[in-house]
């Protein structure tokens, strides 16, 4: 057993709710644990202490006014709890519109630019010329060279 059974154990024996053969084994364990040991005598401490406290008259509507701010707590709470599932939602729908486009931007990387010099020269690569010249952003003076020699 480890240390943090005997720990959970711990506030059963000081309630008195372990069967004996549970008391015999922490009661070993009290012997081996100065720690234990020790936080078992302050529970006792603070038990007699409350005990030897006397007991104080509650205000009239005491335990109501406690019941209020609870239910209002709650009440509050379950006010915001669509609004907040709603932000929930929104953020991890932008977050993955915002995955599902850079995986975009990078799949799709830019060619390369036409060099002009191998169209005036007249070693054109196949199939290269139209997809090029269709994703420039405007036409440049080569581009209207390259037209006329290709006639
Ligand atoms: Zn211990």
């Amino acid at each position: 057993m480890n240390h943090r059974y005997y720990r959970q154990q711990l506030s059963a024996l000081h309630d008195g709710e372990l069967s004996s053969d549970e008391e015999s084994v922490m009661k070993d364990h009290l012997v081996r644990c100065e720690e234990c040991a020790a936080l078992l005598k302050t529970w006792r401490l603070i038990g007699s202490g409350v005990r030897s406290l006397e007991e104080i008259q509650l205000p009239a509507g005491f335990s109501r006014r406690v019941l209020e701010t609870v239910r209002e707590d709650e009440e509050e709470t379950s006010f915001w709890m669509p609004v907040e599932a709603l932000a929930r939602k929104t953020v991890f729908g932008l977050s993955l519109a915002v995955i599902v486009l850079v995986a975009f931007l990078l799949a799709t990387e830019p060619q390369q630019p036409v060099i002009m010099e191998s169209y005036l020269s007249g070693e054109v690569p196949e199939g290269n010329t139209p997809v090029s010249l269709l994703q420039r952003e405007s036409i440049s003076k080569n581009d209207i060279l390259l037209a006329v020699a290709q006639k």
